[in-house]
This record gives structure tokens, C-alpha cells and sequence, in this order.
């Protein structure tokens, strides 16, 4: 295998002959400012002199300049929020706010092409996701969760409902509008107003929501969005008047949070890390697992939370299984987010490219085989080649922690049940997929896993109808369908 690999499967096959020729995506057409302030109360504010920059990971250039929210910010946009709340969102009745919620879902779809562009620009992802996943996803949550806001009173039989108040909510850079979507509507179908902070390395699409949320005409102070980074995350976990605390993000600061929030009687979701298993028995369909293996690792650079960054392949087909994924990885094309053909963009910060190529250098000091297509990165912005590791053990670093960036590791199980000890020896718990032609072993094998969702013959399906959260350190709420309004609801 070692061998024939130095030669890229593509050059053997092909030559030459199918390179892509470019097909940019224009973006000359998105007003992005030099600047941007928070949205708190209805408008939009530059408050005190400090600021960080945002820029493009795939260039390193500076995009914008973006204010950093402090105590005080927090205070004012918690401050709009209870106004808000108090004096008109909650007394509205469920249809009224559903009709604001359907408005910023149309809105969102009217400029999905300028959000796609920009969260591509600001954040590394391929435009062809941004464009076909993040953005259609991020409005059918406010489709859907519109369609909530008049049956709360249905949602649970023979329970009432009421909703808490402010929800203080905080989000990463991976999928910066989807995380914001997920977020804001259900908070808001069921009567809760939001102060949210959006992560420091995109904050941008951010900005158009709240654009979209002004244009739309929200009452002022049902929807603020303060800017800053981790410490400006904490003071909204840390104010006396939120009621209710939802984070997206990792586990170390997840815990941060808990702490946090341990005795003050906020309600509390936290969606933290994960090392998902995708386990491919023999009588799976190979061709499509392959797919569902290239889908669940080097979707979005594999920086997801649930990525199937774990592959169990039993025994008897992992040679065949590793050949056919070598062939496809080696027609994955890396590079500019904002060329139609690209597969994997750009790693979303000089950050993460560290950390991603720490784990990966650990993975090769501990002795696993690894493999990487022959593909040229650009020169400027941070890239990183998809890769594989072979002959991992459990123990393992790079089967243990999660890497966040286009790294597989491949572990061998032989039995359904090793398969299932292995898959769940993890402190995570957030999505396996489990690809196998019988529907009874898929059912029984997807009982026994420790995780919040399992996928049977596909990976990284979503949906809003759906709901999405963790086990263990992958934390606990849902998000998503029915049960992701009980985050944000008393029920008696
Ligand atoms: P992170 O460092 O935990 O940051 C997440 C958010 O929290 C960012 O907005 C961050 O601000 C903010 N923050 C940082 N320190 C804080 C503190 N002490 N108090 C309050 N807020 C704070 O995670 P990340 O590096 O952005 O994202 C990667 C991680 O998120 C991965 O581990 C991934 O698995 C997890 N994730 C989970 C899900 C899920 O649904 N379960 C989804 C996506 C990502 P700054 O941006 O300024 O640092
Ligand atoms: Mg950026």
C-alpha cells in the first residue's frame, strides 16, 4: 500500500486529464464595512474603544474591525432584552411572533447568496456548503421553529407552558449563522428574548442577521448581539438577570460554564465536543460508506462537533475499505472556499491549524501510518491536506482527542460487540454512524451506543425537525424539534 500511494491513485488513473479548471464564485457584490459595533436595543452601537480584528483564513487578510463587548456592553444588551421581554415579547400572542420569525426565515433566504459568500470569506468554509447547507439550514430553523411559536400549548399534552426570559447564548466559529439560527428561533418561538455572542473569528454573518432581525422589525431588544471573545461570553454566563444559558463551543469551556452557573437557578444547554464513530460492517454498502466516510470527516474541514473523525471498519474489509477511500480522498480538491469545485477550504484560524497539526504530529510519534493525498495547498492562509491515520490504537492520542480539523483515524473491530466497546470508549457522546445492510443489526447496534445521534447509512444529516445534543462531555439539552423548545421552557 506504502508503495503505491507515493504516486497519487489520481495521477494513476487519470494523469492529467480531470484537473478542474477554477470556477470562482464572484463576491464583488457583498458590502462588507470596515467596521462593525453590537445590535442592542433596536440599534446599532459602538460602544467603548476596544477592538479586535476579523479576517479571512484563506488570505489572512483583515476583513473588519469588530468591537469587543465588556461588562458593561453585556449589561446594556441584558438591560434592552428584559425591557423587551417585559414591556411586549412575552405578552405577545404565539401567532404574532411567529409572523416575525417567518419574516427573518424569507430574509434570510432573499440574501442567502451575500450570507453565503460572507460566511465563506469570513470563516474558510467551501462555498458550496455555505451556499447549499449552512445557509438554506439556517432559515428552515426559523421555518421551523416559526411553526411552534402559536402550538406551544400542543407541544407537551397536559402540561402548560411558559418561557423563562432572557436566554444569554454563545456560539463557535465552525458554523457561525446555522449556530446563530439554532440559537435565536426556538428561543424566540417560545417567548424568550436573546443576548447572543458570536465567536471572534466570525463574526460577520452575525451582523447581516442582525440586519435582517432590524429589517424585519423585531421590537427593539428582543434580539442583541454583543461582539467580544471569551471574556465577553462570560460576563453574559455571569449576569444576575439571565435566566437561561445556552452554549455551543468546547468541553474545557463548557465546564467553565457549568461552574458558572451551578446554584443560581439558571437553566442551562450546553453542545460540546465529540469523537464520533462511523462503523462499517462487511455486509455495508462499500461505495456509499465511502462517501459517508469522505462526508462525515472532511465536511466543513472537519471542524463538527458530531464529524465521524473515528472509523471502525471491521476486520475482513479494511483493506478494501482503506484502498477506496485513498482513491476518493485523492480526488478531493483543497483550496480557495470561494472556487465552486473546492471540497476543503481553509482551516479557520492560525489557532486551530496549530492544534490540528500538534494532534497529527502526536498521531506519527505514536507510531500510526499516515497517509495524505498529493494535492498542493495555496501558499497564504492556512490549509491542510485531508489525512488519515491507519494502525491506531485506542489508546492513542488521536483517537481520543478530538482534533477539529480533517484527520481520520482508522481503528479495526471484529465483532458487533467490540465494535460497540470501542465506539463508546470515549468521554464524548454526540453522533456515531452505523453502516451495515440489515436493518435489524443497525437497530440493536444503535441502542447500545452512548450518543446522542446515531446516523444509519449516512453521516451529517440535518435537519430542524430533528434533534441534535450530546452525552457525557458532549454535554446535555437538545436542540432542534420538539424537545429543543424545552430548553427554553418552564413546564408545569
Ligand atoms: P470555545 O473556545 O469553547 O468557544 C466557543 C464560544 O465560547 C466562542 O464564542 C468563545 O469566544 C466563547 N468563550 C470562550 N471562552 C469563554 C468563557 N470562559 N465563557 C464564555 N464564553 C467563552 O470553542 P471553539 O474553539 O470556538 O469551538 C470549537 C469547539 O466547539 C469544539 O470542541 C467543538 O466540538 C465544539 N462544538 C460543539 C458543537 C455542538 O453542537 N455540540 C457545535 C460546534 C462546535 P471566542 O470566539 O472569542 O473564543
Ligand atoms: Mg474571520
Amino acid at each position: 500500500m506504502g508503495k503505491k500511494s507515493s504516486k497519487s491513485v489520481r495521477d494513476l488513473l487519470f494523469g492529467d486529464l480531470w484537473e478542474y479548471a477554477t470556477a470562482p464564485q464572484s463576491s464583488d457584490f457583498v458590502d462588507i464595512k470596515d467596521s462593525y459595533g453590537h445590535y442592542i436595543g433596536g440599534e446599532f452601537v459602538d460602544i467603548g474603544e476596544e477592538t479586535f480584528t476579523t479576517s479571512n483564513p484563506a488570505t489572512e487578510e483583515p476583513i473588519a474591525e469588530v468591537a469587543l463587548g465588556d461588562e458593561a456592553t453585556v449589561d446594556k444588551a441584558v438591560k434592552a432584552a428584559r425591557k423587551a421581554y417585559d414591556k411586549t415579547w412575552s405578552k405577545m400572542p404565539g401567532r404574532e411572533r411567529a409572523k416575525y420569525i417567518y419574516r427573518i426565515a424569507r430574509m434570510i433566504q432573499e440574501k442567502s447568496r451575500n450570507l453565503a459568500v460572507v460566511e465563506s470569506i469570513d470563516g474558510g468554509k467551501p462555498i458550496k456548503e455555505s451556499r447549499d447547507i449552512d445557509i438554506p439550514l439556517a432559515a428552515a430553523h426559523f421555518f421551523y421553529y416559526a411553526g411552534w411559536a402559536d402550538k406551544l400549548d400542543y407541544a407537551f399534552p397536559g402540561a402548560s407552558v411558559n418561557s423563562l426570559g432572557v436566554a444569554g447564548q454563545i456560539i463557535p466559529w465552525n458554523f457561525p449563522l446555522l449556530m446563530a439560527a439554532w440559537k435565536i428561533a426556538p428561543a424566540l418561538a417560545t417567548g424568550n428574548t436573546v443576548v447572543i455572542k458570536p465567536a471572534e473569528t466570525t463574526p460577520l454573518t452575525a451582523m447581516m442577521l442582525a440586519e435582517i432581525i432590524d429589517e424585519a422589525g423585531l421590537p427593539p431588544g428582543v434580539v442583541n448581539i454583543v461582539n467580544g471573545m471569551g471574556e465577553t461570553g462570560a460576563a453574559i454566563v455571569n449576569h444576575d438577570d439571565v435566566d437561561k444559558v445556552a452554549f455551543t463551543g468546547s468541553t474545557q469551556v463548557g465546564k467553565i460554564i457549568q461552574r458558572a452557573v451551578a446554584g443560581t437557578g439558571k437553566k442551562l444547554t450546553l453542545e460540546l465536543g465529540g469523537k464520533g464513530a462511523n462503523i462499517i460492517f462487511d455486509d455495508a454498502p462499500i461505495d456509499q460508506a465511502v462517501e459517508g466516510i469522505v462526508n462525515g470527516i472532511f465536511f466543513n474541514q472537519g471542524h463538527v462537533c458530531c464529524a465521524g473523525s473515528r472509523l471502525l471498519v471491521q476486520e475482513n474489509i479494511h483493506d478494501e475499505v482503506i484502498e477506496k477511500l485513498k482513491r476518493r480522498m485523492s480526488t478531493l480538491v483543497v483550496g480557495d472556499p470561494l472556487d465552486k469545485n473546492t471540497d476543503i477550504g481553509a482551516i479557520n484560524s492560525r489557532e486551530q491549524l496549530e492544534r490540528i497539526t500538534t494532534l497529527v504530529d502526536a498521531g506519527v510519534d505514536e507510531g500510526a501510518e499516515m497517509f495524505q493525498p498529493r494535492c498542493s495547498l495555496p501558499d497564504t492562509g492556512y490549509f491542510f491536506a485531508p489525512t488519515i491515520f491507519t494502525d491506531v490504537t485506542p489508546s492513542h492520542r488521536i483517537a481520543q482527542e478530538e482534533i477539529f480539523g480533517p484527520v481520520l483515524s482508522v481503528l479495526t473491530f471484529r465483532t458487533p460487540d467490540e465494535a460497540v466497546k470501542k465506539a463508546n470508549n470515549t468521554p464524548y457522546g454526540l453522533a456515531c454512524g452505523v453502516w451495515s445492510d440489515k436493518g435489524s443489526k443497525l437497530f440493536r447496534i444503535a441502542g447500545a451506543l452512548e450518543s446522542g445521534v446515531i446516523w444509519g447509512n449516512t453521516y451529517n444529516k440535518f435537519d430542524p425537525g430533528s434533534p441534535f445534543g450530546g452525552y457525557k462531555e458532549s454535554g446535555f439539552g437538545r436542540e432542534g424539534g420538539a424537545h429543543g423548545l424545552l430548553p427554553y421552557l418552564e413546564v408545569r
